[in-house]
C-alpha cells in the first residue's frame, strides 16, 4: 500500500514524483515549484495531493500513517489545498497562501501549497505567486495543476519542475473500478471507454443509473435537433442535463458540508442559528452556488465531449476502421448517422463542437452558442 496507489495510469509521473520524495536529501535537493499538468479527469489533484502526502511521511508516503491520512483527507496542518470555485483566483487567496507558505511547518517536514487550479491565476494573482516562487523559503513546497503549461504564465512556468500526465488507458481505470468500486469487468470495460480515460465520469457512469441515463440523452441530441425548434430544444435539453449532473456531482459534499457547520454550531436547521452567524451561513451558500455554476460548466464540457466521441465513431464506421467504438452500446446510433452525414459533414460538426467548447471557457452568451451548435447537428450539410 502506498499514497501512489491511487494516481490512476500515471506510470511516469508517479515514478518522477516518488522519485523526487526519495531523493529530496541529495546534494541536488527537491525543487520547490512543481507544475503538475494533464487532461480533465487525469487526475491532477490526487497525484498532487499524494505528492504532498509522501513529502510529509517518514517513509515516502506509505499511505498508512497519520500523516499520509490526514494529508489525503486534507486534515494535515501543513499542507494547503486551494480549490476556487471562482473562474478566477482572487489577489486575495493568493496573500493567504503566500503568508500560509512562510510559516515554518508545525508537525510535517515541509509546508506543501497545492494550487489546484492555478491557470485560473491571472495577473496580479499571478505576478505575486511568481514572486514567491522564485526564492521560496527552504520548507516550501508548491505544486500548482493545470489541464496544460500553457495555462500559466511562461514566467512561472519556466520556474517549475513540469509532470505531465496523460490520459489513462481505459484497462487501467477499469481496473480500479473493478478493485475499489465493486463493478463487473464488463460494466467496468464499457464504463472506461465511455468516459474516455475520466476516472471521475467512469465512476459515475459505472455506479449510477441517472448518469447512464443522461449520457444517453446528450447522444441523443443529434437525432432531437430537427428544424430550428427542434435544435432550440435540443440546447436548452443539453443545459437542463449539465445542471442536472453538476447538481448530482456536489449535492453530496454540499449537504455534508451544511450539516457539519450547523452541528458546529450546536443546532440542527439553520431557522435556529443565532443571528450573529447567519452572515457566514449566507455566504456559505452563495459557495455552494458557485459551485455548481462551476460544476454545470464543467458538466456542459462533458456533455460536448460525449458528442464528439459519437461523431468520432461515425467516422469510424464511415472508414470502416477495425477500432473500437467509445459508444459501443450506441451502435445502432452510430451506423444510422454513418449512412446519413457524408463525412465532410460529421468533420464539419466536430469542428462546430469544438468551437463551443471554447466558448464555454470563454463566457460567451451560452444558449445562442448552444443553439447554433444545435442547428448544425440537426442539418449538418446547412
Ligand atoms: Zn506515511
Amino acid at each position: 500500500m502506498s499514497v501512489w496507489d491511487a494516481v490512476v495510469g500515471q506510470e511516469r509521473a508517479v515514478a518522477t514524483l516518488s522519485q523526487a520524495v526519495h531523493r529530496r536529501l541529495q546534494p541536488s535537493g527537491l525543487a520547490h515549484a512543481w507544475l503538475v499538468t494533464g487532461p480533465p479527469g487525469s487526475g491532477r489533484s490526487v497525484a498532487a495531493r499524494a505528492f504532498a502526502a509522501a513529502l510529509q511521511c517518514g517513509d515516502d508516503g506509505c499511505g498508512r500513517c497519520a500523516d499520509c491520512a490526514e494529508t489525503l483527507a486534507g486534515t494535515h496542518p501543513d499542507v494547503t489545498v486551494l480549490a476556487t470555485d471562482e473562474m478566477q483566483v482572487r489577489k486575495d487567496t493568493v496573500v493567504q497562501l503566500v503568508r500560509r507558505a512562510s510559516v515554518s511547518p508545525t508537525r510535517g517536514r515541509y509546508v506543501v501549497v497545492v494550487v489546484e487550479d492555478a491557470d485560473r491565476l491571472r495577473d496580479v494573482a499571478a505576478n505575486m505567486l511568481l514572486k514567491e516562487i522564485e526564492e521560496p523559503p527552504p520548507h516550501t513546497v508548491w505544486v500548482l495543476c493545470a489541464p496544460s503549461p500553457e495555462d500559466l504564465l511562461p514566467t512561472i512556468r519556466s520556474r517549475c519542475r513540469q509532470v505531465t500526465l496523460g490520459v489513462p488507458r481505459a484497462d487501467a481505470v477499469a481496473r480500479v473500478l473493478v478493485d475499489r468500486h465493486g463493478v463487473s469487468a464488463g460494466e467496468a470495460a464499457w464504463a472506461a471507454a465511455a468516459s474516455q480515460g475520466h476516472i471521475g465520469v467512469a465512476r459515475r457512469l459505472a455506479v449510477d443509473p441517472d448518469a447512464r441515463r443522461r449520457r444517453r440523452e446528450v447522444l441523443q441530441v443529434p437525432n432531437r435537433a430537427v428544424g430550428v425548434p427542434g435544435a432550440v430544444e435540443a440546447a436548452q435539453e443539453l443545459r437542463d442535463i449539465a445542471t442536472e449532473e453538476s447538481t448530482a456531482a456536489v449535492e453530496a459534499a454540499q449537504e455534508a458540508e451544511n450539516a457539519s457547520w450547523l452541528r458546529t454550531m450546536g443546532v440542527q436547521t439553520p431557522e435556529e442559528l443565532p443571528r450573529q452567524v447567519r452572515a457566514q451561513w449566507r455566504e456559505l451558500q452563495e459557495q455552494h452556488k458557485r459551485q455548481v455554476r462551476r460544476s454545470a460548466t464543467d458538466g456542459l464540457d462533458r456533455a460536448l465531449l460525449d458528442l464528439l466521441s459519437l461523431y468520432r465513431d461515425v467516422l469510424l464506421v464511415q472508414a470502416g476502421a477495425p477500432v473500437p467504438l467509445v459508444n459501443a452500446d450506441m451502435r445502432a446510433d452510430v451506423e444510422r448517422l454513418a449512412r446519413r452525414l457524408a463525412p465532410a459533414d460529421v468533420l464539419r460538426v466536430c469542428d462546430v463542437i469544438t468551437t463551443t467548447r471554447r466558448r464555454l471557457t470563454q463566457n460567451a452568451a451560452l444558449p445562442l452558442a448552444l443553439e447554433a451548435m444545435t442547428v448544425r447537428l440537426g442539418d449538418p450539410a446547412a
